[in-house]
């Protein structure tokens, strides 16, 4: 509701104001809710896909769902868990003691309001987290626990030349520790680092290690505290701990999160009817192709296309979000005064794009030493002759993942970018590589195939290395113009999951709402950078 001021008179009709949100992810459906609940200003709401959700958005195929890359709902934020839990409750049977959203271990236990589920399928459930190591046929616990079990699966010769690399990089640790690289081994010894980080860390950012900020490590990298699990080793050789609940295990091993039944679009578009319930707009299948200043700091318009009819309008508004990655919005801009060095960091930021190809079979060959199906919600794939980074069991996320319950609907992921000739194949040659690769690795049987899907995802990765060092100017010149908001994930190329997104643009609205112009609190969001999505970890 809208407070009336001082100077309005009434009788006097009120010209609404608009805010232009460009891009219906998390973000920006975020901020346009966040502005139907708590000011009189109308959201439109442009985005260019098909559908609502952005990089969180579940693809359906003829019932069995996608969920790109796999997308925890976790967050730190009271706010975040209770503003989640207005459009999906949390699932019955679930006390308000047991919701400890366990991340790195860290515990938060979330207060919120209890509404039972007016649908029994529109609830969050809670699912436990399992995801493991797949290497040399063999799958290690992850976050990789320094325990007897380990060093048993590894071998007596790897696991000598583990622990003594660990002691050589204690003792005579590489200085200075400018690459990531010299990151890893001063912190996991030479011979861990070569094992386990090496290679996934080169398939996702597509950049050897040492060529890599140690910075960015710093970022990217909890603090392990190696005497921790040093003295959890040897207790394990002791200690055999087989409760279920593992109280005594790091609760990163035993984290839980919270998941709607149909994948995370489900959450998105559940916030999307609301939003046009409460009378903002939604285009779908229309692209921003261009941001119209006033020659000063404000932008006065955005440019749109029909991307069905190919029709183009320009739509005034007096505020913008923009979740729309920064590259292209500096790019798109016109009559901004755009300082060429601004152009020319902005124009040289890089992303990582994604590709995932679902695979619908009949069984898996993979399954646990007594001959029982895994559990394992993802799979980090540990071979350097395979091109694919991990593996999703989208069946094991929710059984609303998949059509046909008997059947198993894995994605196996690929780290890649949209120039690179893998990326450009049809999909058909890009799912026989998916299957190829699973059945060199006894994942499945390529017999057992009954379909396969693939989607492109572009820009999953805000990348933090070449021009990003200069992204500080980007950001002092975005926060030049007044009524722009850039938020949520390319937004302000930050790589922030969808909780931070979700901050970003709450932030946004608030400032909007108490006239602070002052955006330095939306760019504080998640500096302290303690948790991320796995792919990088
Ligand atoms: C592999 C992977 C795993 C992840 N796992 C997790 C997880 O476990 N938990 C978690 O919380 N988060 C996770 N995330 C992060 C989460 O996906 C993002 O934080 C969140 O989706 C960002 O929301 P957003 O609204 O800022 O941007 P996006 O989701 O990117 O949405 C932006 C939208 O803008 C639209 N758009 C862009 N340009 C234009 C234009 N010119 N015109 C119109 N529309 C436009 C796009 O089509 C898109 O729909 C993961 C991300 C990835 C890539």
């Amino acid at each position: 509701m809208r407070v009336l001021q001082s100077g309005d008179r009434l009788g006097t009709r009120v010209r609404m104001k608009k805010a232009i949100i460009i891009g219906a992810g998390p973000a920006g459906l975020t901020a346009a809710y966040e502005l139907l609940t708590k000011t009189d200003i109308v959201p439109i709401v442009i985005e260019a896909d098909t559908q609502v959700g952005g990089l969180s958005k579940t693809v359906d195929y003829h019932g069995n769902k996608i969920d790109i890359g796999g997308h925890r709902f976790f967050s730190k934020s009271d706010k975040v868990i209770a503003w989640w839990l207005q459009f999906l409750p949390l699932q019955p049977g679930f006390e308000a003691e047991q919701l400890h959203i366990q991340y790195q271990n860290k515990t938060a236990v979330h207060p919120f309001v209890r509404t039972a589920p007016a649908n029994p399928d529109e609830v969050m459930l809670v699912r436990k987290r399992k995801s493991r190591i797949y290497y040399h046929r063999k799958l290690f616990d992850y976050p990789l626990r320094l325990s007897f079990h380990l060093l048993q699966q590894l071998g007596l010769l790897k696991s000598t030349r583990i622990c003594l690399s660990y002691l050589y990089a204690k003792l005579f640790p590489l200085k200075p520790e400018e690459t990531l690289e010299q990151f890893f081994i001063n912190r996991f010894g030479r011979e861990l680092y070569k094992t386990f980080f090496k290679e996934y860390t080169e398939k996702v950012w597509c950049v050897p290690c040492n060529q890599i900020p140690a910075s960015w490590g710093k970022q990217r990298v909890k603090n392990l505290d190696i005497t921790r699990l040093i003295g959890h080793a040897i207790r394990s050789i002791f200690v055999r701990d087989t409760s279920i609940d593992q109280k005594d295990t790091s609760t990163s091993l035993i984290e839980q999160f919270l998941y709607p039944p149909f994948g995370p679009g489900q959450m998105w578009e559940k916030v999307a009817a609301e939003i046009v319930k409460k009378g903002g707009q939604l285009l779908l299948q229309t692209a921003v192709t261009g941001i119209q200043g006033d020659n000063g700091h404000r932008i006065v318009s955005v440019d749109t296309m029909d991307l069905r009819t190919g029709v183009k309008t320009n739509q005034e508004a007096d505020y913008f979000f923009s979740t729309m990655p920064v590259k292209e919005l500096i790019d798109t801009s016109r009559d901004l005064p755009v300082p060429d060095e601004i152009k020319k960091i902005a124009g040289a930021l890089q992303y990582r794009d994604f590709l995932i190809v679902g695979i619908l079979t009949d069984d898996l060959l993979l399954k646990e030493k007594d001959g029982t199906q895994v559990s394992d919600n993802w799979i980090y794939i540990q071979d350097s002759n395979l091109k694919a980074g991990r593996l999703q069991l989208f069946h094991n996320w929710s059984p609303g993942m998949i059509a046909e319950p008997a059947s198993k609907w894995i994605g196996v992921e690929y780290f890649c970018n949209e120039t690179e000739p893998f990326w450009q194949l049809p999909d058909k040659e890009i799912a026989a590589v998916a299957v190829r690769e699973m059945e060199s690795i006894s994942v499945l049987k390529s017999s057992s195939v009954k379909d396969t899907l693939v989607v492109r995802v572009k820009k999953a990765y805000p990348s933090y290395y070449g021009a990003y060092q200069d992204f500080s100017r980007v950001q002092d010149y975005l926060n030049t113009i007044e009524n722009l908001y850039p938020v949520g994930r390319n937004g302000m190329h930050r790589y922030n999951n969808s909780d931070h997104s979700m901050l970003t643009a709450m932030a946004a609205v608030e400032n909007i709402l108490s006239g602070n112009k002052d955006k330095t609190n939306i760019w504080e969001i998640n500096t302290e950078e303690e948790y991320h999505e796995e792919a990088s970890s």
